[in-house]
């Protein structure tokens, strides 16, 4: 650690401190002045064009985000600083997550970690680093000890993505375990068991941002039921206590025998709603399904769309609308009069705003009314931060098919 006298200095346009005034914590390659001799993943004081200092930060060498604020004055020991906020993060949610033992410990800059993800799988924790910064060995091992004292955890898995670290110009790493053995466990999610392997999977595994739209999904869920885009079968196993009949849709075969071991696990949860005791998974391309099933006159009472980010950039908004209007305007014209249609976009970049035009297009395309029930967003362990709207990016609507 540099003391901070020494620290190197990051000059930045008028553009991005104006940026850092309204609260906003990136600081774009295009806005970087001067950044000389600066080392990748630095700490280093962010001063405005005139040398005023503005802040301390993290730097990336590669990255279009080269600075991500840590605190606007001088941070003086860094590794206390993360204790902090690890410990912050920790308690925070202590307070806001219930009926469940898996949630997002940490969600980076929205925990003022930039570049640290945290999942909890019951006693297995799984963390993600997505920044030079945050992968500097004193900084790996003051999050892994910090994060060991507050949750006692049996293992803590490291999960890698690939293209991350080749962006941030990282040597390659393999998903792996960093402390512990168990790399397999079961967590549960109201009252709804499932399997979990830390180093298989996408994401960190599961998507536990879901969580709570899974619960409100249920409350509303009633008759013959499809969950596109199912997964490890999130949806489908909390649909199955309310409906007589629940299929599970998604292209990846891995995932839907992990669906089909976790209905397994909750047979007596299902068993009461299923008339068939089973919940039918069947690997396809969803827009074929849909299309297919629409063809040929299927209905149902509830219809789940969780499908992947179509909108990776902006770039993508209008081919990403035009794939969400597809499967919406399917899934509409498959839904009885009273059904129930529970729709999601993770891509933030589709605002809430377009993604309910795209709704509303899809249904007056359909000719069905959709009056909207509830409207919701990420599970409350995924703190959004005002001040970084990128922190805000799942949506998910509830609505009734009136006619
Ligand atoms: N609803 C799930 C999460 C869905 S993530 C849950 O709550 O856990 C998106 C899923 O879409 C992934 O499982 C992926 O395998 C699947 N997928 C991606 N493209 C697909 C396609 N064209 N057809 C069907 N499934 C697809």
């Amino acid at each position: 650690m540099p003391p901070s006298q020494s620290r190197p200095r990051v000059k930045i346009s008028e553009r991005g401190a104006m940026r850092l005034k309204e609260g906003h914590v990136w600081v774009y390659r295009s806005d970087i002045l001067s950044a000389d001799g600066v080392a990748p993943g630095s700490l280093v004081t962010v001063a405005d064009q005139r040398g005023k200092p503005l802040g301390t930060a993290l730097y990336s060498s590669s990255s279009q985000i080269a600075i991500r604020m840590l605190a606007r004055e001088e941070v003086t020991d860094f590794p206390a600083l993360l204790r902090q906020r690890i410990a912050a993060a920790i308690d925070y949610r202590k307070n806001i997550v219930r009926d469940t033992d898996a949630y997002r410990v940490i969600f980076s800059e929205a925990d003022f970690l930039p570049g640290l993800i945290v999942d909890r799988y019951n006693d297995i924790l799984s963390l993600q680093i997505l920044t030079q910064a945050m992968d500097a060995e004193f900084v790996r091992a003051t999050v892994i000890t910090e994060l060991s004292a507050g949750l006692h955890p049996a293992s803590i898995a490291e999960r890698v993505d690939p293209r991350v670290r080749e962006l941030e110009t990282l040597a390659p790493r393999a998903s792996r375990l960093l402390q512990g053995e168990k790399a397999s466990t079961i967590f549960s999610m109201n009252g709804v068991q499932f399997h979990h392997d830390v180093l298989q999977g996408q994401k960190t595994g599961g998507f536990l941002d879901q969580r709570e739209n899974y619960a409100a999904a249920a409350q509303y869920a009633r008759g013959e039921a499809l969950d596109v885009f199912c997964y490890q079968g999130g949806f489908a196993l909390h649909l199955a206590a309310q409906c007589t009949q629940v299929t599970g849709v998604d292209s990846s075969r891995p995932a839907l025998e992990v669906a089909e071991q976790n209905a397994a696990l909750n047979r007596s949860l299902i068993e009461p709603g299923l008339q068939r005791k089973e919940i039918d998974w069947i690997e396809a391309n969803a827009f074929d399904l849909l299309k297919d099933y629409a063809a040929s006159n299927r209905r149902y009472d509830t219809i789940v769309l969780d499908p992947p980010a179509f909108a990776k950039t902006k770039r993508d908004l209008g081919s990403a609308l035009r794939g969400y209007k597809e499967l919406n305007l399917r899934a509409l014209k498959m839904l009885r009069p009273g059904g129930i249609l529970v729709s999601c976009s993770c891509s933030y970049h589709v605002s809430q705003v377009d993604f309910l035009e795209m709704l509303g297009s899809a249904a007056l395309d359909a000719h069905r009314k959709l009056r909207l029930i509830e409207l919701r967003g990420q599970a409350k362990d995924h703190p959004i931060l005002l001040d970084v709207p990128e922190t805000a990016y799942l949506k998910c609507a509830i609505g009734h098919v009136s006619i």
